[in-house]
């Protein structure tokens, strides 16, 4: 009977072990899929943008469980709670619902920084930062400092930029990196995305199928993907949230998880 029970549990923790983890022929069958060079390894950095939203601590379960450090670009107002505060002592019993989600985003972002992972801005506001005055400009990125300051573990403190608008146009736009600069920011871009904003992507294994074929195709770096939407506070993005643990064994086939530093020079521990 005993021997049953041990044998009933042994194969129970070989069967999650097999889900959670890609086996050598597994990982043949990928390297041949995405058409993978031989052998070869890649460094590749999770990062997640729009956030803090309400999928985010299902995206920090995962993490944690695989050992995974992460950046997560946060809006600055998603995490601003004294708005909602001020209206709701005002007597709108709305803003007071809206502050109880944002003091909840708030507690996800200390987790977040609790459990090691990076936090850089997505600024205040999710503005095309090339269209704003100069004025404005400086607004956005200094207010999503003031709320993210004290989660910032890095000096510069890193920033990216809405829809990458001032970074791939920097040439004829110079003035939205000069202002990250001045406010004591270094930008962050991408090198692979997981165009998860995408709907057409919200099924199956493409933004899966995205990663890996860039990665495959020859990139290190860092894979843009969101765990929040910035039009609808209440929103998450579900899709990836769900699904990342069930990529995660698949781009260990040909990547290894590196944090932000090992790939960015810049960054100083504070
Ligand atoms: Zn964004």
């Amino acid at each position: 009977m005993n021997f049953i029970i041990k044998l009933l549990i042994s194969s129970v923790l070989l069967s999650v072990f097999l889900l959670s983890s890609a086996t050598a022929q597994d990982c043949n069958y990928y390297r041949a899929k995405y058409h993978c060079p031989v052998e070869k390894r890649f460094k590749l950095h999770l990062s997640f943008d729009d956030g803090v939203g309400s999928v985010t601590p299902q995206v920090l379960d995962t993490l944690k469980r695989e050992r995974i450090p992460a950046t997560f670009f946060v809006l600055g107002n998603k995490v601003d709670c004294q708005p909602y505060r001020n209206r709701c002592k005002a007597g709108d019993k709305k803003s007071c619902q809206s502050l109880q989600l944002c003091q909840q985003r708030r507690q996800t972002l200390k987790r977040i920084k609790k459990e090691g992972h990076l936090i850089g801005s997505h600024s205040y506001e999710h503005y095309h930062h090339s269209k704003l005055s100069p004025a404005e400009l400086q607004s956005t990125i200094k207010r999503s400092k003031q709320i993210l300051q004290p989660f910032f573990t890095t000096k510069p403190a890193p920033f990216r930029l809405p829809y990458g608008d001032g970074w791939f146009n920097q040439k004829d736009q110079p003035q939205v990196m000069k202002a990250l600069k001045q406010n004591g920011f270094t930008h962050i871009g991408w090198e692979m995305s997981g165009f998860d904003w995408n709907k057409k992507n919200q099924h199956g294994t493409k933004i899966l199928d995205n990663i890996m074929t860039q990665m495959c195709s020859g990139r290190n770096g860092t894979v843009l993907l969101h765990d929040g939407v910035f039009e609808n506070e209440h929103e998450g993005r579900i899709f990836t949230a769900k699904h990342l643990k069930e990529w995660i064994p698949v781009l260990r086939c040909v990547a290894d998880f590196v944090p932000l530093s090992d790939l960015n020079k810049k960054l100083k521990p504070l």
